[in-house]
């Protein structure tokens, strides 16, 4: 069933469902089989009337136990949501796709049928589509047109327990639909945590209901001291289990002061199994992770490595070892840096559990914490609310779009902090989004708030429209907004290094990656893959971005704004880049370091971009990643007569107002 790489996106993705749904029959019997057995499904009845009598409920159940992909189905058979469709939200795109394609195959459906997905860039559903797995944010942006949600009867809000931001704007926003649709639309929020009762006291009228999952023992194990490498830790997790499973149980059997038994030598490989690797992650295509779910074939085993995103929201079968090295990469947003930042901090107790949790879903299982049992101890209980540590810009932009115009008294289940809304009103404001009393403005705030892009990019994009040069702004932030565009294998860093060199521009990053985006699209098709090959280029980024580009030049046109090009003059789109980025400048320090403009704070030059070593004075950049330290990711010098006239500072100020 995998596909030949070089053809059409949109070929290969039909082959897999067609795969999957109809050549089967009796692998579809055995999944209504698997669907009878999950713990959701002997509840069914009891929820339907829940839902019928109360129009909010909040569901707690165990990850795994059929919360996401049954309670849309039973609701649409229970006839809830007659004369309308329901929509399910997901915090992450890749969880509202596989749980569509799932769904899609339970009912023998092919997706944009009766199930469909929409996330961002993507949408597969069709008017007949009942079941509608989307990105919360897909959601807020139906809001926006339409504030009532008209077209839904139950909505369901899914994984309420990772309080993402859209989860908890949603959350507000629903409230008021509620309010104003009281006997014609249901909400069921869905959680994987206990901690129900904040959801429930949120909601007027709310029931708690919870499902009994089955939970096998997991048996836990913790490391004596701290591991100061966790890769290795992992690594060493994960061999040590299979290749010596019989002498770590026999060590362990013989510390605790006991023999192991016959069972455990018994299952004991006698020699290691072949061990297949597989990756999950957000910003993987969707054929390779489907990967991740095949079974592994006799005599190997299934290794994958998986972001948080395998905490909850998706589920593998199979599994029966977790090796959790304690950390999370969490976006986090600083109002004093007025910038956010991916970091890797501990993870909370509660999102420890889950991890360990998965181990036990099919069979008793082993969880392997990288850390000491007094490290868990100290660890915080539960996850701090995105909301509550995160860049706001976008939320206060939607909420306004949305019509909330006093953000500062949005019914918010956690208020963020006042000063980041008074950060992200600031920035707002600066580029022209809000007026002076903070009312969303037209054009350009109403256009930014419907581009489905960081509003400072999105300000690029306008900006690049009035100096022609809209095609060329479009082609620069579809290959921003996707991962990985340049591949460095280890085994061959100065081939790739070279081959990068050919499009490197000394305008920056932005610009290096218009001319790979130029060259891709000057391909034919059959070509596209070899090229890649030869210079270093991940593929599906490529075309990821190509997706994105079709995109915007839509939302472009249903914005009426006109697609032009500059041709060969960098200096319009460069200008472009500064109109929306220069919130994020910052001036080179006599000590080689950078110094953010706005906040002062101490930057460096990420070690990926195409300006590390140069001599640039003044940069504006896409946002901050913080490691060791802080580092700007795609950089892009201040044009020329900017910087010799000394104009940082007057450029920020001069945006202050709007100009
Ligand atoms: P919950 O939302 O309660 O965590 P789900 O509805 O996501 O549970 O999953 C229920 C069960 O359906 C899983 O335990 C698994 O057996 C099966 N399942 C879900 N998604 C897939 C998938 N993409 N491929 C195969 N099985 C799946
Ligand atoms: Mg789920």
């Amino acid at each position: 069933a995998t596909p030949s790489s070089n053809s059409p996106k949109r070929q290969r993705r039909g082959q897999v469902h067609s795969t999957l749904n109809a050549v089967r029959p009796n692998i579809w019997h055995r999944i209504q089989e698997d669907r009878r057995q999950l713990p959701a499904w002997s509840c069914k009845d009891k929820l339907l009337e829940l839902v019928r009598e109360n129009q909010a409920l909040v569901l707690v159940g165990e990850t795994g136990s059929g919360k996401t992909t049954q309670i849309p189905q039973f609701l649409l058979k229970g006839g809830l949501a007659k004369g309308g469709a329901i929509a399910c939200t997901q915090p992450r795109r890749v969880a509202a796709v596989t749980v569509a394609q799932r769904v899609a195959q339970e009912l023998g459906t092919d997706l944009g049928g009766k199930v469909g997905y929409s996330i961002r860039f993507e949408d597969t559903t069709s008017p007949e589509t009942r079941i509608k797995y989307m990105t919360d944010g897909m959601l807020l942006r139906e809001a926006m047109i339409d504030p009532l949600l008209s077209n839904y009867k139950v909505i369901i809000i899914d994984e309420a327990h990772e309080r993402t931001v859209g989860t908890d704007v949603l959350l507000g926003l629903v409230k008021e639909v509620l309010k104003r649709r009281p006997h014609d639309v249901r909400l069921v929020v869905m959680s994987a945590t206990l901690e129900a009762s904040k959801f429930i006291s949120y909601f007027p009228g709310c029931k708690g209901a919870l499902i009994h999952g089955r939970a096998f023992p997991v048996q836990l194990y913790y490391t004596a001291r701290p591991e100061d490498n966790y890769l290795d830790a992992a690594l060493n997790a994960t061999l040590q289990d299979r290749i010596s499973a019989m002498q770590l149980a026999r060590s362990k059997a013989i510390a605790a002061g006991q023999l192991p038994t016959e069972e455990e030598q018994d299952n004991s490989p006698q020699q290691p199994e072949e061990l297949l690797v597989y990756t999950i992650y957000a910003a993987m295509s969707h054929e390779q992770q489907l990967r991740a779910f095949e079974p592994a074939p006799p005599g190997a085993r299934k290794v994958i490595l998986a972001t948080n995103i395998a905490e909850t929201s998706i589920t593998i079968s199979g599994v029966r070892y977790v090796v959790d090295p304690g950390f999370v990469k969490a976006r986090s947003h600083n109002p004093r840096l007025g910038a956010d930042a991916l970091q890797v901090v501990p993870v909370s107790q509660a999102q420890a559990q889950q991890r360990s949790g998965r181990a036990g879903r099919e069979g008793p299982g082993k969880a392997y914490r990288l850390y000491t049992e007094q490290a868990y101890d100290s660890l915080e209980p539960a996850t701090v609310p995105e909301i509550l540590r995160s860049n706001l810009a976008s939320v206060v932009l939607q909420l306004k779009a949305l019509g909330i115009n006093d953000v500062l008294g949005f019914d918010f289940l956690d208020k963020p902090p006042i000063p980041s809304i008074v950060r992200s009103l600031e920035l707002l404001y600066s580029l022209g989004a809000l007026d002076s009393q903070g009312k969303l403005t037209s054009p350009v705030g109403t256009s930014l708030s419907r581009l489905p892009v960081d509003p400072m990019y999105g300000k690029v994009l306008l900006a690049a429209t009035s100096m022609g040069c809209s095609i060329e702004a479009m082609q620069v932030i579809s290959m921003v907004s996707t991962d990985g565009v340049f591949v460095v294998p280890r085994a061959k860093r100065e081939e790739a290094n070279a081959a990068r060199l050919k499009f490197t521009s000394k305008e920056g990053d932005h610009l290096t990656l218009l001319a790979v985006a130029r060259a891709f699209a000057e391909l034919p098709p059959k070509q596209q893959t070899s090229w890649c090959h030869d210079n270093y280029i991940n593929i599906r980024s490529v075309r990821k971005a190509q997706d994105i580009y079709q995109q915007l030049a839509r939302q472009l046109h249903q914005l009426q704004l006109p697609l032009t090009s500059c041709g060969e003059d960098p200096t319009p789109l460069r200008r472009a880049l500064v109109a929306g980025l220069f919130p994020q400048s910052a001036r080179k320090q006599p000590d080689g370091t950078y110094k953010v403009i706005a906040t002062g704070q101490q930057v460096f030059i990420h070690p990926s971009s195409v300006l590390i070593g140069k001599k640039v004075d003044c940069i504006v950049f896409s946002e901050l990643v913080l490691t060791t330290k802080q580092l700007t990711t795609h950089c892009a010098p201040l044009p020329c007569p900017l910087q010799k006239a000394g104009l940082c500072h007057f450029l920020f100020s001069a945006g202050m107002q709007g100009t």
